[in-house]
Order: C-alpha cells, then structure tokens, then sequence
C-alpha cells in the first residue's frame, strides 16, 4: 500500500468511529449534543475514562460503581442501570472493534434553558465514545517526568469534593496551564492547608524507607481506581501502603514519588520544583511498581468485549 492510500483508509477508519449518543450508535461525525445541554454551559454533569486492554474492559465495575456514586452526589437519575450501562459500554468497543482503547463515559444533567436550575433539564445526556488509545511515550517510563507544585489550590471538598469526578474540571486545568507554561510535564496540587491533594489528572505517592504514602481522599482527590490497585498490590511487593498528610517538604525530601491513573498507569516523577527526587532517575521501587501493574493487567480477567473470541492471556 502505498503512503497516500494508507493515509486514506486510516481516515476511512476513522470516519467509521462509532459513538454512542443518547440511545443510539452513530459516526463520530454525525454525533450531537444540544448546545442547551448544562454538561457544556456549566460544566453539569459526571464522566468516566475507562482503558481496555487486549478486548478486556479493566475494573468496568469499579468505574461504573464510581460513576453512579458521582451521580447520587450530584442528585442525577442516570437512566440505566449498571447492568444495561456495562453492556453499552461493551457494545460501544465492540462495534469499533477495538483491541486496545480508551472509553469516555459521560452522563450531563442534559438540555435546559440559560438559566442554572438543573430541574429545567428534563433527560441526562449519556454519551459513550471508545477510541483508539494515544499512549503515553514509553520514554516517559525511562526517564521521569518534571513537576511543579502549582499555585492554584485544589477545590476544597466542601466547595466542590474531588471525589466527584464531575465535567467541572477548571480548576485541574488551571493547575494544568501553569506547569505547560513552565516548560513542565504535570503539576501536583496541595489544599488550602499546604497538604498535597493531587495531580491535575493522577493520584500521587511517594516512597519513603520502603513506604508507599498517599494522600487521604477526603481532601478532596479522586479515588483513583488505580491508586487502588496499588494500594492492593503493595504488600505482594513486601512494601506497606497507607494513607498519609503530606506537604511540599515531604515532596521534596522523598526517596521517590510517582503519580497514577488509568490513563498514565505508573508515572515516576524525578524533579519537583527543579529539585531532584532520589538520584534523579526513575525509582527502582516506582519501576517496581509499574511492572507488578502491567503484569496485573496482563492476567486481568474482566468483561469481556469479544467473549466469543476469549483467548487465554497469557
Ligand atoms: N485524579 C484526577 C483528578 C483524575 O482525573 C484521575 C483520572 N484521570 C485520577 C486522579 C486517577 O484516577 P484513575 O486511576 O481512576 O484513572
């Protein structure tokens, strides 16, 4: 095949994304959402970033749990249950054909007026798109990323709590901004007390003598699925996890410090405010880390997209 026609199928390919919108599948294309809708006018409504891995939706049921959780928070009625959800979300990757993917699950308080009474919403936006994954360079792993603690404060929980994963996400971006403006690669964000929270889209840890500490969520930080997993995972690694206050000091006299979600995975940081973490280099028990999380990954047994294809992963 030659460059031009190779181009051309990938658009092909692309064009025939298929997205879910409001009870039906349609091109990406033709997918659309009111301009009314208070998801976009006011940041109203909850969402969800899901991975596949080898046609195996990962922790589907965490994230569905945490969704509805969002929901109740925010007194939204999602209109399926998580039975008829977990099977829109499969059908979504399956009529893409997807291997490996990112789902983007979104649940708006739907079409209003201009006026912010969300009784005026009369039915949620749901809308489940699954693409093809842009994955983070490998390179990143191999050599760490650069951080700054940003200056803009995470929501306090009584504000707005973090734990809701909401479409409200300045704040992140605000955070997001300065670091892209310092020539950074993420930024963590402390409280309004001075205790780190979080990244602007991960969890973080750091290790000390052996320890993997991570801020509590009731500061305000997502209750990051994978987070979990690693607090899960710790002790097959002979380490101890906990939750632990942590400050900028703690930041900066760590051994190691490494930020997670599902999109990232495990990320070593080596820098933080231009100091460095440990010897500069991604740390051994951060790489640790990492590997026992791919290797999870790779024997995970959840839903399956193609159950009649079902291979034994090895
Ligand atoms: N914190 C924030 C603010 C996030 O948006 C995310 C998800 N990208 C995370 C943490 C990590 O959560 P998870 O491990 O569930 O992806």
């Amino acid at each position: 095949m030659n460059k031009v026609s190779s181009h051309t199928s990938a658009l092909n390919k692309d064009l025939t994304l298929q997205v879910y919108v409001n009870g039906k599948w349609v091109p990406k294309e033709e997918a659309k959402v009111s301009i009314w809708d208070h998801g976009f006018l006011y940041g109203d409504g909850i969402f969800e970033g899901i991975r596949v891995y080898q046609g195996i939706v990962f922790k589907l049921k965490e994230h569905l749990k945490r969704l509805y959780a969002s929901a109740s928070a925010i007194d939204l009625t999602i209109p399926y249950t998580p039975a008829e959800m977990q099977n829109l979300v499969v059908e979504t990757v399956r009529k893409n054909n997807l291997q490996e993917s990112y789902i983007r699950l979104v649940v708006s308080r739907g079409a209003g007026d201009l006026g912010i009474d969300p009784r005026k919403c009369k039915e949620p936006t749901v809308m489940i798109l699954a693409d093809r994954i842009n994955l983070y360079p490998e390179a990143l792993y191999a050599t760490g990323i650069r951080v700054m603690i940003a200056s803009t404060r995470r929501n306090p929980p009584d504000s707005l709590n973090g734990r809701i994963k909401s479409l409200n996400y300045l704040n992140n971006i605000l955070a997001k901004l300065e670091h892209i403006k310092s020539g950074l690669d993420e930024a963590i964000m402390l409280n309004h007390a001075g205790y780190v929270v979080e990244g602007t889209a991960e969890n973080v840890f750091i290790v000390k003598d052996r320890k993997l500490l991570t801020p509590p969520c009731y500061l305000g930080a997502l209750e990051g699925i994978t987070r979990q997993l690693v607090i899960e995972l710790a002790p097959k690694l002979g380490l101890q996890a906990e939750e632990s206050l942590l400050n900028a000091y703690d930041l900066y006299a760590s051994d190691e410090i490494f930020l997670t979600g599902t999109g990232a995975e495990i990320v070593p940081v080596v820098e933080v405010d231009g100091r460095k973490i440990g010897n500069g280099k991604p740390g051994s028990i951060s790489l640790q880390v990492l590997k026992t999380y791919r290797e999870y990954v790779a024997h995970y047994q959840g839903v399956h997209v193609y159950p009649e294809k079902k291979v034994g992963v090895s």
